[in-house]
């Protein structure tokens, strides 16, 4: 289980959210067998949506992200819902890439140039659109251009994934802040005091652990609290609607070429089969 905090900070005019989603991005290699390189693509991506996921208010919003990057590891999706569930994938997942210079996993270089959609639907008629083209591809910096320009709310965004020697996440989670509109020049100056004496966020909760973060740099702050965790939602009824779109011909073309029908899902790997028999019952109930 995955954990955000957020809190009115500094007079109440800066918004502080800290997020702990190891636990998260440990599902994620689980699921998708994800490279080093693309774990911490594709974590830092759920810890961000997690973090966009408090910004549903009704049972039913939900939200997806996807980055369009030219580089190896392809597009990069991750969903939330307002019960701050999140899924996600990456392209090529196998994808692995030189690590930079400085020892550090090159996240850049593994997303490449592009752009970032969101779409949130709220239960309006429309669902709501934003993008924003990819600024250096590390994920952080990104959705810091993209709450800027595209929301219109200055956003200092950082995220961060370590990844240990047996593959698994050793620690993961961000730190978001933003300053309400009528934010004091006082509050800006005192929030960033604040972060010139924060980590790195993965380093600080795999040394002090959330817990201790809190303890350092939040001592008397009154917090909301989330639990968020990695979660599919899809079922066989979803798949079957899937499964109808490729139509009554092509469904049975699959059946006398391969022996079935398999549709694995995105962001669980699951696998789902249909029979022949199966294909029958299902064309014979939407027909
Ligand atoms: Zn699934």
């Amino acid at each position: 289980m995955g954990r955000i905090y957020k809190a009115l900070m500094f007079n109440d005019e800066i918004s502080v959210s800290l997020l702990e989603t190891t636990d998260i991005v440990n599902q994620a290699i689980e699921y998708h067998n994800l490279t080093p390189v693309c774990a911490a693509a594709l974590g830092r991506t759920l810890t961000v949506c997690s973090f966009m996921s408090t910004s549903l208010k009704n049972n039913n919003d939900s939200l997806t992200v996807t980055i369009s990057g030219d580089g190896p590891c392809g597009h990069i999706v991750a969903c939330a819902d307002s019960d701050n569930t999140v899924r996600g994938y990456v392209d090529n997942p196998q994808v692995d890439i030189p690590l930079k210079e400085n020892g550090k996993l090159d996240v850049g270089a593994c997303v490449g140039k592009g752009s970032i959609a969101v779409i949130k639907n709220m239960g309006l008629k429309e669902p709501w659109r934003g993008s924003c083209p990819i600024v250096s591809g590390e994920i952080g910096e990104d959705f810091s251009a993209y709450y800027t320009y595209s929301e219109q709310q200055p956003t200092a965004i950082s995220v961060g994934v370590k990844i240990g020697r047996d593959l698994k996440c050793i620690a993961s989670g961000g730190l978001i802040i933003q300053p309400l509109p009528f934010a004091s020049e006082e509050s800006i100056l005192k929030c960033e005091e604040l972060l010139s004496h924060f980590g790195a966020i993965s380093t600080l909760i795999e040394t002090i652990g959330f817990d201790g973060i809190i303890e350092k740099y939040f001592k008397d702050i009154k917090f909301d609290k989330y639990e968020t965790s990695y979660n599919c939602k899809c079922s066989k009824d979803r798949i079957d609607r899937v499964v109808l779109t490729l139509g009554k011909d092509e469904l049975y073309k699959i059946c006398a070429e391969e022996g079935k029908v398999q549709v694995t899902c995105h962001f669980c790997s699951k696998a789902y089969d249909y029979q022949k028999k199966d294909i029958d019952i299902l064309l014979s109930e939407n027909g």
